[in-house]
């Protein structure tokens, strides 16, 4: 994922049915302004994202999973593969925070999950964080380096130019209490020196680092101008479509938000 473009990716969860997130789209559609420099991504629920596909401009709007399971066929009642979804959605979420610790998904399921989405050319989000806990026991940095590790085993380096961190702290998921700038710039900088570590320098300054925790329109710009950071994963604000136009509008070269 090239760096030129900042990306804001809105994560439904499990909310919006078929009907809303197809009028939220024809909303957003007509909110929101093209432009080269940023790209705006959907996560709704999977059942809208075969119709949504069919309504959406895709120079406009790409799509993600919020999830998939990691095997391309077989007999997996209840689960759907990169496989299905390939064509659907050009990104898929990785590792969520509340697939982690609602779901249990295991260091072994999200590598798998990784590299099922490499493999079904769909770009995964890979979404790493330290609770409140770990941080308050000064391990914020050991927990991004585990999860990236983790997560980016048997990845290649040609594969990791599609490939998208987001950090997430999960004290901030959802909480309103979001990181501070200068906790997200320590964040950033130590995925980018453990992506040095792996790949080298050129992938760490290649790869697209997000954050994601509480983002609303006001806290946008104040991400948004960090040099590290190429955009947001937003939840709760992302669920009104003037609230995350909003949040896209501060994404354009032209808001006046300055990256430091
Ligand atoms: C998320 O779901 O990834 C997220 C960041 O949620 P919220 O913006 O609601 O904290």
């Amino acid at each position: 994922m090239s760096r030129d473009k900042t990306l804001i990716v809105a994560n439904w969860k499990m909310n919006l049915n078929v009907g809303e997130a197809s009028l939220y789209l024809h909303q957003l559609a007509k909110l929101v302004k093209s432009h080269r420099d940023v790209e705006v991504v959907l996560a709704p629920t999977a059942l809208a994202l075969q119709s949504l596909s069919l309504q959406v401009n895709s120079r406009q709007f790409k799509l993600a999973a919020q999830n998939f399971y990691w095997r391309d066929h077989g007999a997996f009642t209840g689960e759907i593969s990169a496989t299905q979804l390939r064509g659907v959605v050009q990104y898929a979420l990785v590792g969520h925070s509340e697939r982690r610790h609602i779901f249990h998904d295991s260091d072994k399921d999200i590598r798998a999950k990784v590299q099922a989405a490499v493999r079904n050319h769909i770009k995964p989000i890979l979404c790493i964080g330290e609770t409140a806990f770990e941080r308050s026991e000064g391990e914020t940095s050991d927990i991004l380096h585990d999860q990236l590790v983790g997560g980016l085993a048997n990845v290649t380096s040609e594969e990791l130019e599609h490939v998208v961190i987001a950090y997430e702290p999960v004290w901030a998921i959802g909480t309103g209490k979001n990181a501070t700038p200068a906790d997200v710039v320590m964040a950033a900088r130590a995925i980018r020196r453990q992506i040095k570590h792996l790949y080298g320098a050129g992938a760490s300054e290649a790869i697209a680092v997000l954050y994601g925790g509480s983002v609303t329109a006001d806290s946008a710009a104040d991400y948004l101008a960090i040099t590290e950071v190429d955009g947001l994963l937003v939840g709760g604000a992302s669920l009104n479509a003037h609230d995350f136009n909003e949040i896209i509008k501060k994404a354009h070269k032209g808001s006046g938000v300055a990256k430091v």
